[in-house]
């Protein structure tokens, strides 16, 4: 598999590299339609505009969701059971309008624009990538989904997204790689908590002593939360909301805190989980609730990841690009696809800085070397089946 991954790269980035223009210019038109996580008629546009660019790669399918976005499902001819899957998301952080004011701009080597980095370049690599191998004749078979709501936690996308991923030879996540250009190999997963007090409520003037503040027990499990015993390294307990309280002379009877929890590993998840659900109110009285829920397991490195670092490296090191690994605090599809146990290798996509930032921008060099890689990849791992 790594020759063929190596020949493949190699056969790629001269096929593609005359085609840098058009790859550029495609960017440029996917960059400039805003595509708002929460707006179903701006998405739907540029579905529509995806459907047809995407058919030269393979039959497109449109998945409705119940509120009337849709997920594209691209098939390769012969691609079945057990082929690679690409991961592509294409909704964005930015609100309609964005690209009014701030649109698709080169300068020398390096492009901004909404959502340019997370993931409109790794759109454009991966329909270029499936191209490329059509048109050089490399045999290949490929499921390529773009989803509509990964920025938003994937609400309708995610079922497809586990059905696939099941099925699937490995799972490619065409996010970027960490700003170093390190392919992210390790995710943490994320859960969360509400940790509900029920104090005593009692008139602030008349008979303070009767009641049972609970927003001062709330403070002080915030104080237990901080201390670093029983939470792994690593991990994080953040407190992101509190509410509580009602009228200013009434001894509060009820608060509640929200936690956003993260962890390297299953392991320091339960971990993590188990601190938050062993707090005590400092007062005896208190009544205390917990609900916490792992929302996405950690992405573990392991064994699987190291036979998809092999085929990268391979094609990497076939056009001279170097080979680097990191991890990520952030979540992706790519934590959906592992736990259902397809292997994963993520942050394929083009390397670039301020992800959700107004300095989001892509380096334009990686370009064409990263649509090589990722189609090398593909057709590397349409052989494993
Ligand atoms: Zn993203």
């Amino acid at each position: 598999l790594t020759s063929l991954a190596s020949t493949a790269a190699r056969r790629l980035r001269g096929h593609l590299t005359p085609r840098r223009a058009e790859m550029i210019g495609d960017l440029a038109a996917l960059v400039d339609m805003d595509s708002p996580s929460s707006d179903v008629g701006a998405l739907n546009r540029v579905a529509d505009w995806l459907e047809a660019w995407l058919r030269p790669i393979g039959q497109v399918e449109s998945i409705p969701a119940p509120d009337g976005r849709r997920h594209l499902l691209v098939q390769t001819p012969g691609s079945a059971s057990h082929s690679p899957l690409i991961l592509c998301h294409y909704d964005t952080v930015w609100p309609l309008g964005t690209t009014e004011q701030w649109s698709f701009e080169q300068a020398g080597d390096t492009a901004t624009g909404p959502g340019i980095c997370d993931m409109k370049a790794g759109i454009v690599c991966a329909r270029h990538a499936l191209e490329g191998l059509r048109q050089l004749d490399v045999e290949h078979r490929a499921r390529l989904l773009l989803s509509s709501d990964e920025e938003i936690g994937n609400p309708s996308s995610r079922r497809h997204i586990e059905t696939l991923a099941a099925d699937a030879a490995a799972a490619l996540v065409l996010e970027p790689p960490l700003e170093g250009g390190q392919l992210k190999t390790a995710r943490k997963g994320h859960g969360h908590a509400t940790v509900t007090v029920r104090g005593r409520a009692a008139h602030a003037g008349l008979h303070p002593e009767r009641g049972i503040n609970a927003i001062e027990q709330i403070a002080e499990l915030i104080l237990q939360l901080r201390d670093p015993a029983g939470t792994p390294p690593g991990s994080t307990a953040v407190v992101g909301r509190v509410q509580g309280g009602g009228a200013r002379n009434v001894v509060p009877e009820h608060a509640e805190l929200e936690l956003d929890l993260r962890a390297w590993s299953r392991a320091d998840m339960a971990a993590l989980i188990a601190k938050v659900d062993g707090l005590r109110p400092a007062h005896r009285e208190a009544e205390i609730d917990v609900v916490a829920e792992v929302d996405r397991p950690p992405m573990e490195r392991g064994p699987s990841t190291d036979a998809l670092m092999e085929v990268y490296a391979a094609a990497a090191r076939a056009i001279g690009l170097p080979v680097a690994e990191g991890a990520s605090g952030g979540v992706s599809e790519g934590n959906l696809a592992q736990a259902v146990g397809a292997p994963v290798l993520d942050g394929l996509g083009v390397r670039g800085a301020g992800l959700h930032a107004r300095d989001e921008r892509v380096d334009l060099t990686h370009l064409v070397p990263q649509t090589a890689i990722i189609g090398a990849m593909i057709a590397a791992l349409s052989r494993r089946g």
